[in-house]
């Protein structure tokens, strides 16, 4: 298995190539810039993209689609519930103060227990809302599960939920209902920030400790 992981952006969103080494098929997840780095990664382990993937809405995390999907003529995709968040992308952009980038059309909606194949590997979907509404969580279920957590969950905090669609009562319940099922070895590779255990995090993280 290939897993590359490219802080991208001004928001250095972890941007993360996931390759099988047999048929060197690929899927991206949040290319939220840097497009070209992200090409060129690509070229270098002879990757062909089978699927774009969006963990959410955000522009820090989908502001490099529409340039992946023209360099790499794979299909885009989102949860259905943050796809007014990627079409108001132009408002996010003006938020933050950067120019707006190109978007385009998501080619699947992606919903809760869809698995996505990749040569032999099969990355599950699994929809953790309270960060935005469509937010998603993706693992890899091998002997130590790779989790790919967007916004939901970080090394020792989780993610803002005020933000447009956000609730805390949500965040939290996707992170104990869904990530925090799986075994304390799996690996968390969260949106922002240096990766994680989900052993560590349900020992340590302040903002799930039990009261
Ligand atoms: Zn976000
Ligand atoms: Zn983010």
């Amino acid at each position: 298995m290939i897993v590359e992981t490219i802080p991208v952006g001004m928001l250095m969103c972890n941007c993360v190539i996931l390759g099988d080494e047999a048929t060197r098929q690929a899927i991206v997840i949040d290319p939220g810039d840097e497009v070209e780095r992200i090409g060129t990664l690509l070229d270098k382990h002879g990757l062909s993209v089978r699927a774009i993937v969006a963990t959410h809405g955000h522009i820090d995390h989908v502001g490099g689609i529409a340039r992946l999907k023209e360099l790499t003529g794979a299909p885009a995709m989102l949860h259905e519930a943050d796809l007014p968040m990627y079409e108001s992308i132009a408002l996010q952009a003006q938020w933050l103060g950067v120019p707006a980038p190109p978007t385009t059309t998501i080619d699947r909606h992606l919903s809760d227990a869809v698995s996505l194949q990749f040569g032999s590997q099969k990355l599950e979907v699994h929809h953790t809302p309270g960060h935005s509404p469509g937010s998603i969580s993706l693992i890899l279920p091998h002997d130590v599960p790779l989790v790919f957590a967007g916004d939901t969950l970080f090394a020792g905090s989780i993610g803002r939920t005020d933000l447009w669609g956000g609730s805390m009562d949500q965040i939290l319940h996707s992170i104990r209902d869904t990530l925090f099922r799986l075994p304390d070895a799996s690996i968390v590779l969260p949106g922002h920030g240096p990766r994680t255990t989900i052993g560590v995090e349900r020992a340590t993280n302040p903002f799930l400790l039990e009261k």
